[in-house]
């Protein structure tokens, strides 16, 4: 009997022992940076002639891993591997396929420290930041293992006579799955333990910004016993070999976390039918956001504040969860300005090694320019910088974290996803116009409202149009099998990761009906009697 699934708790550095362990972590994974990694296919190491870096955005000399630049050709013999293998795996049995899972879990629990620390050095995450990315790796592993087997066992049919019916869940088949650098971790290892404990094979497309904590994990699942050729690890451009992988015609489904625009590339692509292809493509793709936190009125300001700060800065902003507009009842507007300023400008900016580190640098040149440019922006449109917008682009890609009040609705930086340390504040006439404000986005992935109205709550239930809603709490931190995670609109296909519809998206179910002889049926019913 399985016990009830539980949270990995997240890590009190504040205790000595922790602290130190995390050092030491630190320490190890300094010694191992600037290592060159394979692409494995099939169980083969291969490198290749073109190699790319992934540097230390808080260090941009540092280089964190070397990878391989992987061919047009090599990615489509990750394919035809992953098709290869696919004909063994699916019909390996789920209870065996979780216990790799299961296996995989230990592994991540006993090496924590260690993949933060990795974090820490290739996407600047802070400590706490990182901890709760490992955390929640850990989590989905153990969910997912568990689900399977919810998946596999007896399905509920309604009885009739005469038959037995079973629904059996299947796999599809390949999957390409293509995570983003920002949970460079957990995100990366759901999908694709997703993808695998189901039955099917993947070939793995790291971001290009977070290849070697994808190949760490890669590691363990090797480690914890998953057959060679499962899950194909392919580093490379998502440009160049991003394209070939989800054109295949072997290729039977896309599980993507990433930019809008790429997601919708990807959907257009999938939806073209090639030579040879025998199915429609089914498409995941868990897109951005321009998540709102509505404060109204009346409310206990400082909770509030803590709450939107703590939304918009955690990972310099760059969550698709983060909250970029704070949307204000002009009854409080200009305290909760002050409140928001106070506690923004306490942020500590720095090394993401050093434990007193709580926002770090962007993650790269481009990133860096883009979110300099929004925040010129904001400007031109009329928004008051209130605090923040300087950068220091010297050592890494460092911007303060940065208020813009009297940001208009329909402004640029109110509209577009920044995906880094930059809030727009607007100011609400009432709680019916912070509503629409909230809405007014082609997105629709998180959101808050902190009210003390009952009504007001219930309102927002019904017409706050976000996957994920969160009412008097932050809208960060969602967690496996608590907070299942998925938004609506331009956000995506509402996949609702960690949540338990998550893996019906990776298999099909058939049906099965068998006529049972009538004087069979009755021997079954009287047994069923006895
Ligand atoms: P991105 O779209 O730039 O890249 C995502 C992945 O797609 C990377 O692995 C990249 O290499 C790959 N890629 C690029 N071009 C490709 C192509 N032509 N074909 C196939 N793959 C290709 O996004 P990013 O910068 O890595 O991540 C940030 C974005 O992700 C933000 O928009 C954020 O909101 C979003 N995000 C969404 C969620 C969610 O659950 N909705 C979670 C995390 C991040």
């Amino acid at each position: 009997m399985q016990t009830e699934f539980r949270n990995e708790p997240f890590t009190d550095f504040s205790k000595e022992e922790n602290a130190q362990l995390m050092r030491a972590a630190i320490e190890k994974v300094k010694g191992e940076l600037g290592r060159e990694y394979p692409l494995v296919i099939g169980g083969e190491r291969i490198k290749t002639e073109a190699k790319f870096e992934s540097l230390n955005p808080a260090k941009k000399t540092e280089v964190v891993g070397r990878f391989q630049r992987a061919t047009p050709d090599l990615a489509n013999r990750a394919v035809e591997t992953a098709n290869e293998t696919f004909k063994t795996w699916r019909l390996t049995p789920s209870t065996e396929r979780a216990k790799i899972l299961f296996r995989t879990t230990e592994i991540l629990r006993e090496r924590k420290h260690e993949l933060s620390a990795w974090m820490i050095h290739e996407v600047g995450k802070s400590w706490a930041e990182a901890d709760g990315d490992t955390a929640e790796a850990i989590d989905f592993c153990e969910f997912y293992a568990r689900e399977m087997l919810r998946y596999a066992g007896d399905q509920p049919l309604t009885k009739i006579e005469g038959e037995d019916n079973r629904l059996e869940y299947l796999p599809l088949g390949v999957g390409c799955v293509i995570p983003p650098w920002n949970f460079p971790l957990a995100i990366m290892a759901g999908m694709t333990v997703a993808a695998a404990v189901t039955g099917n094979t993947v070939v793995l497309k790291p971001s290009s910004d977070a290849p070697t904590i994808a190949y760490k994990f890669f590691e363990i699942l090797e480690e914890a016993g998953m057959p060679a050729g499962v899950v194909n690890f392919m580093t490379g451009s998502g440009a160049e070999v991003g394209d070939i992988v989800v054109d295949h015609p072997l290729t039977r489904f896309i599980a993507f976390t990433g930019s809008k625009e790429i997601g919708l590339r990807i959907n257009e692509r999938a939806a073209k039918v090639h030579e040879g292809q025998i199915w429609i493509k089914r498409v995941v793709a868990e897109m951005g956001g321009k998540d709102a936190i509505i404060v109204d009125a009346g409310v206990d300001l400082d909770e509030a504040a803590t709450g939107v700060v703590q939304s918009a800065f955690g990972f310099q902003g760059q969550k698709c969860s983060a909250c970029s507009r704070a949307i204000i009842h002009t009854d409080v507007y200009d305290s909760m300005l002050e409140k928001i300023v106070e506690r923004t400008e306490k942020i500590k900016v720095g090394d993401p090694t050093d434990t007193a580190t709580s926002m770090s640098a962007v993650i790269n040149q481009k990133a860096f320019k883009t979110i300099n440019e929004y925040i010129e922006k904001g400007k031109a449109e009329g928004g008051r910088v209130l605090t923040g917008g300087g950068a220091d682009g010297e050592q890494g890609f460092f911007i303060e974290p940065t208020v813009i009040a009297d940001v208009e609705p329909g402004a640029t930086i109110e509209q577009e996803e920044i995906f880094g340390p930059v809030l727009a504040v607007i100011r609400a006439r009432d709680f019916d116009d912070a509503l629409m404000i909230a809405n007014d986005t082609q997105f629709g992935l998180t959101g808050a409202v902190y009210t003390n109205d009952e009504e007001k709550l219930e309102r927002a239930r019904r017409e706050f149009h976000v996957g994920n809603l969160y009412l008097n709490r932050k809208c960060t931190g969602a967690l496996v099998g608590v907070h299942p995670f998925g938004g609506f609109n331009m956000s995506g296909t509402d996949s609702k990761a960690g949540g338990r519809d998550y893996l019906a998206l990776f298999l099909q179910a058939k049906l099965s009906s068998t006529k049972i002889a009538a004087s069979k049926s009755r021997t079954a019913e009287k047994r069923a009697a006895i």
